[in-house]
């Protein structure tokens, strides 16, 4: 039978509970036990889809196609688990599905109430893939406390009955601030999350605690006294420099020995090898790498997660600390500032986006990555800026654009995709999920892949029109990547540049700590040559 651990969150949010699930979920796995995880957002949007980056961060796109939280990013990369739409439901699918029941007749007469089909429908998601695991992680998104979190904690709390207490374990992380004027820290909020989760129904068996500082003997006595967690079962999250070290700080404290007490399994020795080797590489550089990531969203830390994980594994398997420098595409990009703002990186990533804010700003960089032999990488949008800064700088096709920004373009180089045509709905209704690609011989793209099939993932509208494929090779682009039947281009490349790519799909959601993404190694490898032919030697 299946064990089930739920991690809540208490105190307040941006705790960093989808890293501490993720982390939960590497050390089980890395027992040997079959692990997946699942994130429960409360808010009534049926995915993030449709959200701002500026709201919820980056939206993380899954193989099967759905767009979900970016905390699932966090577990792919943690457990190397590639996940499906089981693993992320919002209160909005939750609704939907139980009003469109209604309208279907299933409840057969009945009042329809928030308990039980709204709690009986969480259940139902919750336990959908038990069937295919050892152990299943679900982590409900907000904070106790918080009025549109109550039907999930009251269907994990339900769950308990039903499954009973040897395969349920509740998880509760809280933070221990530190008060600077009094020279403390201060138990207070975490007492109080765990009554407001007791008045409920949900007594937590484990605590994991943030804090700035250390805790002493007084602390862990004082939490695990006034939470009624026993004492060793109070765990010191201790803030630390990179998110990859905390499944070492929670190893340390013994957690999976935990986890494994209360479910009555057997506590394996962990296989951390290769994720230590990654730690290792990671904070023994050798030299460091400056990486330009242009987009409209870089005033929010996590609109562009995935892509910055990425450049991280990326570097750290290169033994190089990654610097980045954030560049607001809105800025008005005359030569002058590019030149000051990109003079002294070695490499630039235009990576995905929406609307025309920015885009002006974006060709312009491409441009300037084109001109001035700097490794460039393109990701979706990125991809399509650099196609359209070809048209037009290169081909002499004035105001080449995408429909999406200039719907009269003369000409559109980058147009709406033919499936996408009569769609009329935003929600989920981009191209999304995986799709295979075909990769041309002699191409870096299948130098850095080193096969000729690859797999990846989409989430866009637009598309290279074909129409222009034939002037913009004979100009010298290179196009080395296509759908299977040949007729949607998904890779571009330039022979006369160091390295030049754009990609139609986003390979930074399949990046991992210790399987660095090959089109980021090989990008993180370029603008380390380029580093190291600029700096001027001491
Ligand atoms: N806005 C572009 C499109 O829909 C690019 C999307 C993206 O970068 N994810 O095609």
């Amino acid at each position: 039978m299946a064990k089930y651990i739920f991690v809540v969150g208490g105190v307040l949010s941006s705790l960093g509970k989808g890293i501490a699930t993720a982390s939960i979920g590497l050390l089980l796995k890395s027992m040997g036990y079959k692990v997946v995880l699942q994130k429960f957002d409360p808010y009534l949007n049926v995915d993030p889809g449709t959200m701002s980056p500026f709201q919820h961060g980056e939206i993380f796109v899954t193989d099967d196609g759905a767009e979900t939280d970016l905390d699932l990013g966090h577990y792919e990369r943690f457990t190397d688990v590639s996940l499906t739409r089981h693993s992320s439901s919002s209160a909005g699918q939750v609704y939907e599905t139980v009003i469109q029941n209604e309208r279907r007749g299933v409840y057969q007469g009945k009042t329809v109430q928030v308990i039980p089909h709204i709690t009986d429908e969480i259940k139902h998601r919750i336990r959908a893939l038990e069937a295919d695991y050892d152990i299943i992680i679900t982590e409900i998104g907000g904070t106790v406390g918080d009025i549109e979190s109550l039907p999930f904690l009251e269907a994990v709390r339900q769950l308990r009955l039903d499954l009973g207490y040897k395969n349920t374990l509740y998880i509760m992380l809280t933070y221990v601030p530190y008060i600077k004027s009094a020279g403390e820290l201060k138990t207070k909020p975490s007492q109080h999350s765990a009554y407001k989760l007791r008045e409920i129904g949900i007594q937590p068996e484990i605590l994991l605690c943030r804090s700035e500082k250390p805790f002493g003997k007084e602390i862990y006595d004082k939490i695990a006294l006034f939470t009624n967690v026993p004492r060793e079962n109070v765990i010191n999250a201790i803030d630390v420099k990179s998110v990859y070290e905390c499944p070492i700080t929670f190893k340390n404290a013994n957690l999976h020995k935990l986890i494994c007490q209360h479910f009555e399994i057997e506590c394996r020795p962990l296989n951390l090898r290769s994720w230590n080797k990654f730690l290792t590489n990671s904070q023994d550089c050798v030299d460091k790498v400056t990486i330009a990531i242009c987009g409209k969203y870089v005033r929010h830390q996590d609109a562009y997660k995935s892509v910055e994980e990425a450049l991280v594994h990326s570097a750290a398997w290169h033994r190089l600390k990654l610097q980045i420098k954030w560049i607001d595409s809105e800025q008005n990009f005359k030569f002058a500032l590019l030149n000051r703002s990109l003079q002294d990186v070695d490499g630039i990533l235009i990576p995905g986006g929406f609307g025309v804010r920015g885009i002006e700003g974006k060709i312009a960089i491409a441009e300037y990555a084109r001109t001035h032999k700097i490794p460039y990488f393109g990701i979706c949008l990125g991809m399509q800026v650099a196609v359209i800064e070809f048209a037009r700088h290169i081909c002499h096709l004035k105001d080449a654009n995408s429909t999406e920004f200039d719907p009269k373009t003369p000409h559109p180089v980058i147009h709406l995709m033919e499936e996408q045509q009569y769609v009329e709905m935003v929600g989920g209704t981009m191209r999304l999920g995986a799709y295979s690609c075909k990769l041309k011989r002699g191409t870096l793209a299948r130098k850095a892949y080193g096969k000729v099939l690859i797999s990846e993932r989409h989430r866009h509208r637009y598309e290279f029109n074909n129409a222009y494929r034939e002037k913009l090779e004979s100009k010298g682009l290179t196009f080395s990547g296509f759908s299977p039947d040949g007729l949607l281009v998904e890779i571009i490349e330039l022979p006369a540049h160091p390295f030049y790519i754009g990609v139609q799909f986003h390979p930074e959601f399949k990046s991992r700590p210790n399987k660095p993404h090959p089109l980021f190694r090989e990008f993180i490898s370029a603008a380390y040559q380029y580093h190291q032919s600029h700096s001027t030697p001491v």
